[in-house]
């Protein structure tokens, strides 16, 4: 299938009439053909969003509630279609995409349609100076929103949702390898009513169609999700623009296993947040530290519970690991690999291509388990990005600190304790944006999220992400 720009509320092709590409990564094959956009078409979805920004922006937060609201139920009736799409272009379990990839994207836009409605001005009254200070929350004007391949409906939409629902135009591209959803998306904002030019969604290569989103001189905010070697490429073009930046980056998560947890459930929800994705989520906890005394046991169940783990066609039902994306990072992942028992690394279970019976041209891998002797090694500091997770032992919370610490990224964490001090004396001290304790990805779209250190700039989420699609403005009245 073959798709088109979405600009100024119509599919075009792109100006240049270049084309990519796309392969479906179950099976190996061509399936389709992408815009590959040029810095004309961005101009162009500029032009449209510039001119929508003049009506936009002066509806009432209930006008944009609405319709954000119409969406997300579009989205709903639209589930099976969505999934299935976004199964065929990402590779993941079509039993991933429906139960969360889609129903995830409707809840952006219901959460940040209601959101919008509650997002209140501050006021401080200058008591003995009789004055007092409101604070505008205006919409910036045309932004960019830039979205990877992992999970490509979920995050294009926790940009766009908030973006639209503060007021403002968009200009949008997601990642070339996995751009059917978003295509899709442009017609259900037609059918709810969305104005033309609010939402523009191009597609092409990062590097020219998405650096030239980065390079526009008026768009004057980038939302940006994907690798922090390109995180660090955005900033240095946007900064002599003073442009505003949400950076959502990589991440090497731990997971902080303590003797003292519920074992059951750790056991089971470690597995997802290994493998979930095909591993393919800056959120997995692809470091597993475990506390001494339960590591051997723990070892054991483990590779146990992985080796069930079935790897198949992405539209099978009974699929626990999909596809990885492309060729590329499946190479890559294997690269990863590779280097990890160079190191000495010693690789407990999966490591090779699995080749699936009728579709041996898919890009599929085994669920691998790596036991790393040391947290310093590239394994264990390297975000992989794959269906790949490193286990080793620790003695006291002191070194389970450290290790967990003692990497580039700072996403996110996963202690699993029943010790509420230790509980209390981690979550302060892990240098992280993210903890959870005794769970993994639990979200409340009202809370913020992102990273620190390498794993990005800013937070998105609930208040934070209209926040940061605003430009807050006091005004000062003497009385
Ligand atoms: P990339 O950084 O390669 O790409 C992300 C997006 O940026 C894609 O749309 C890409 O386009 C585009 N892009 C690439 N180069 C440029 C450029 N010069 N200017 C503007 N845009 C550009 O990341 P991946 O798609 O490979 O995604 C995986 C990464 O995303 C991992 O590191 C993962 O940890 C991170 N991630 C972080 C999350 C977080 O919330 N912190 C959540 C999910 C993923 P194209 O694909 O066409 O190259």
């Amino acid at each position: 299938m073959n798709i088109q720009n979405y600009i100024n509320g119509q599919y075009a092709n792109p100006l240049n009439n270049e084309w990519l590409d796309n392969y479906c990564p179950s099976n190996g094959d061509i399936y389709g053909q992408i815009p590959n956009s040029s810095k004309e078409d961005i101009e162009l979805a500029y032009q449209a969003a510039k001119e929508a920004f003049q009506t936009w922006s002066q509806t009432t937060p209930e006008e944009r509630s609405r319709i954000l609201i119409k969406i997300s139920e579009l989205l709903e009736q639209n589930l099976e279609r969505f999934a299935e799409a976004e199964s065929k272009d990402n590779g993941k379990p079509v039993s991933l995409a429906n139960t969360v990839d889609i129903p995830r994207a409707a809840s952006n836009f219901r959460f940040f349609g209601n959101a919008i409605t509650q997002f209140a001005s501050e006021s401080h009254e200058s008591v003995g100076q009789d004055a007092i200070n409101y604070t505008l929350r205006q919409p910036i004007g045309v932004v960019g929103c830039i979205s990877p391949w992992n999970l490509p409906l979920y995050l294009f939409t926790w940009k766009i949702a908030p973006a639209i629902a503060a007021g403002n135009c968009v200009v949008a591209k997601p990642s070339e390898v996995t751009p059917m959803t978003a295509y899709l998306l442009g017609e259900i904002c037609t059918k709810a009513g969305l104005p033309k030019g609010v939402l523009n969604i191009v597609h092409g290569l990062g590097t020219t169609t998405g650096q030239a989103i980065v390079e526009h001189p008026e768009i004057k905010a980038i939302s940006f999700t994907g690798g922090t070697t390109t995180g660090a490429h955005i900033a240095r073009t946007a900064a002599p623009m003073f442009k505003k930046l949400s950076l959502e980056l990589g991440g090497k998560n731990p997971n902080l296993i303590f003797a003292d947890c519920d074992y059951e459930d750790m056991l089971n929800t470690t597995v997802r947040s290994s493998f979930a994705n095909q591993g393919q989520i800056c959120l997995c906890g692809s470091r597993i530290f475990v506390e001494a005394g339960i590591y051997k046991r723990f070892k054991a169940d483990f590779i146990a519970k992985v080796k069930t783990l079935k790897v198949g066609h992405p539209s099978k039902s009974d699929t626990n690991i999909g596809a990885l994306v492309s060729k590329p990072h499946l190479e890559k992942v294997l690269g990863y690999i590779e280097r990890a028992e160079e190191e000495n690394n010693t690789i407990l279970c999966g490591g090779k291509k699995v080749s699936v019976a009728g579709f041996e041209n898919g890009y599929y891998l085994e669920p691998t388990v790596i036991e790393v002797t040391s947290n310093e090694c590239n394994t264990n500091q390297e975000e992989i990005f794959g269906p790949v997770v490193t286990i080793m032992p620790f003695s006291t919370e002191d070194e389970a600190l450290k290790i967990a610490n003692d990497v580039k990224y700072g996403l996110s964490a996963a202690l699993w304790t029943n010790n509420l001090k230790r509980t209390m004396r981690l979550s302060a001290k892990l240098q992280v944006g993210i903890v959870w304790v005794n769970t993994w990805m639990l979200r409340d779209l009202r809370t913020p999220f992102g990273g620190m250190k390498a794993s990005g700039v800013g937070r998105e989420g609930g208040f934070e992400a209209l926040r940061f699609f605003t430009e807050a403005k006091n005004v000062c009245i003497k009385y």
